[in-house]
């Protein structure tokens, strides 16, 4: 007998794992995927450690997290500056001086406050949704240049009907520090996730290519606990509808080059390219990379059904709703926990689903 079932070998799944058998409890991980790592999963081609389902750039503030994915892997010292690209002219990201200098010129932060004043929406109320709260932050060019068509590719939704809260994660800095994260700690793996999800799990039983739906009673029946990582609303039988996600397809090219774009992350920022991004996957790593072939991958929207791989909760009033009716459900039980991006719905980073299993590992002890 297991003392935990743990439905899904991705990071809470792992993480949980980990700290569970670390207690000297006896987990059993399955996944339905035929490898671990969830969506963190890389591959090793030519030496270059290809982010199969999206770019994965850790970063955290916190002492205790930061510490615990030191004991599975040496991080690099990889620093997101993303660029924005539109109709040929680059931006930088986060909207910092540099942006403020490509925009307008301006060379001093005093002179991009005053342009940011002078366009900026201003309301007597809270920003209602995603365009409010971009135009209350950075006024109309930055919104028309870099916002506006980026999201409505991105979400497949007029900004207007998304929620503030995404466009909150969106650093304005005044100043020229071009990093994307403010955290502490902030690098990528050095020899992929999927080996640090290896040392994760060392000496833990997982058992990949395993439908957990079409045989869960048997499952449930070898474990005291059930940690489920899936879709919540799946776990419930979508009894109260669908929870929605934005979907993604990427399109991956190897190229006999050096280097392509300069970049690990390019955004593609206006309506007629189709893609949001192009990962060039090397740059996560210099070191590692062969120096005559270079992986680079597209990333297109894609609109969601219930077969496709889910990527990003949306949060909008519509689907939070139908979470809380699983939500309930969910803390009825007794025997299972629900963890991590899918099971609590949340747009979450990493870090933020190992403190989330730090949690719920905690509340079982
Ligand atoms: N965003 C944007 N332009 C950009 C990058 C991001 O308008 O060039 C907006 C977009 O709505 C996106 C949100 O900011 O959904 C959060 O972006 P972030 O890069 O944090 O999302 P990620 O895809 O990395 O999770």
């Amino acid at each position: 007998m297991y003392n935990y079932l743990i439905v899904g070998a991705g990071l809470f799944g792992s993480t949980f794992a980990r700290l569970a058998t670390d207690a000297g409890k006896k987990c059993l991980i399955i996944d339905k995927r035929a490898h671990i790592a969830g969506n963190c999963y890389t591959e090793n081609t030519n030496g270059i450690h290809k982010h199969v389902f999206g770019p994965h750039i850790f970063h955290c503030n916190d002492e205790n997290i930061w510490q615990f994915v030191n004991r599975f892997a040496q991080f690099n010292n990889f620093v997101n500056r993303p660029i924005a690209i539109n109709n040929g002219k680059a931006f930088s990201l986060p909207f910092s001086m540099y942006t403020f200098n490509a925009m307008w010129g301006v060379t001093t932060p005093e002179e991009a406050i005053e342009k940011i004043e002078s366009q900026r929406l201003k309301l007597d109320r809270e920003p209602l949704n995603l365009e409010e709260q971009a135009l209350t932050l950075v006024g109309e060019d930055i919104y028309n240049t870099l916002i506006r068509d980026y999201t409505k590719k991105q979400w497949q939704k007029d900004p207007k009907e998304l929620p503030p809260t995404i466009i909150k994660r969106l650093p304005v800095r005044m100043s020229w520090d071009n990093n994307y994260f403010y955290d502490k700690y902030q690098g990528i793996p050095i020899g992929g996730y999927t080996a640090m999800f290896e040392n994760m799990l060392e000496g833990i039983e997982v058992k990949t290519n395993v439908d957990y739906f079409a045989d869960k009673e048997y499952w449930d029946s070898l474990a005291e606990k059930v940690v489920f990582t899936g879709k919540i609303d799946e776990y419930y039988g979508f009894q109260h509808g669908e929870l929605e996600y934005r979907s993604l397809r990427f399109e991956t090219e190897t190229i006999q080059r050096d280097n392509y774009q300069g970049n690990a992350v390019v955004n593609y920022n206006s309506a007629d390219v189709p893609w949001t991004r192009i990962i060039e996957h090397k740059h996560f790593d210099q070191n590692s990379a062969d120096q005559n072939v270079t992986i680079v991958t597209k990333e297109i929207p894609d609109t969601w059904s219930r077969e496709k791989t889910p990527y990003y909760p949306i949060g909008d009033e519509v689907n939070m709703a139908i979470f809380k009716k699983y939500e309930d459900m969910a803390k009825l039980e007794t025997n299972v926990i629900f963890g991590g991006r899918l099971a609590e719905y949340r747009y979450y980073d990493m870090h933020q689903v190992i403190n989330s299993a730090f949690n719920k590992f905690e509340n079982q002890i």
